[in-house]
């Protein structure tokens, strides 16, 4: 057998059309997480993240994610969820709280809006009531919630998983 050979830019995998998929996040604590997610974002063939605050991008971790992604930044949560509520998009949280849906059973809808929550805080009760489903990703072990990052990244790849053609 040949052995493997580790391609770098492996040309990324087609999608027939654009993806629906809005990341918003709560006004975070970290620059690294929000970059972080950029990256995952921008590999996801997501082209809409939307932060709150007043962040600032590292380029080492967003990487090309920096300039393939629009990065929208408002300075507070609940004005961007009204907005995007009023053009159409459902807003998930991604959130562990009462009536969650399981991430490994949960059916994305196309378009839609996932917002994650501050890492101390979580999504606020305010913020949770503009939700019109929150998922959750199942926890194992202590400390019982993911890093906010993660979360992201293993909701866009289960979102991927069941969108591969966008
Ligand atoms: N609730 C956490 C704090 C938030 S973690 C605590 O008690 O310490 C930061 C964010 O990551 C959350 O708001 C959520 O958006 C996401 N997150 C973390 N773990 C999660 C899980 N198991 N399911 C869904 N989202 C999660």
């Amino acid at each position: 057998m040949e052995p493997f050979e580790h391609l770098r830019h492996k040309p990324p995998t087609a999608i027939e059309r654009p993806r629906e998929l809005i990341i918003v996040c709560a006004p975070l604590r970290s620059n690294v997480n929000l970059s972080n997610m950029l990256r995952t974002a921008g590999c996801c063939g997501i082209s809409r993240v939307v932060a709150c605050g007043n962040p600032s991008i590292h380029k080492s971790i967003a990487r090309d994610g920096a300039e393939q992604v629009q990065l929208e930044v408002h300075r507070t949560l609940e004005p961007v969820l009204k907005e995007l509520k009023a053009e159409g998009y459902p807003l998930i949280g991604l959130e562990q709280t009462t009536g969650a849906h399981n991430l490994h059973t949960y059916s994305f809808p196309r378009k839609a809006a996932l917002v994650l929550g501050n890492e101390r805080t979580g999504l606020t009760e305010d913020q949770l009531r503009w939700m019109d489903a929150c998922v959750e990703i199942p926890v194992y072990g202590l400390p019982f919630s993911y890093n906010v990052a993660t979360s992201a990244a293993l909701a866009m790849y289960e979102y991927c998983r069941q969108y591969p053609q966008g």
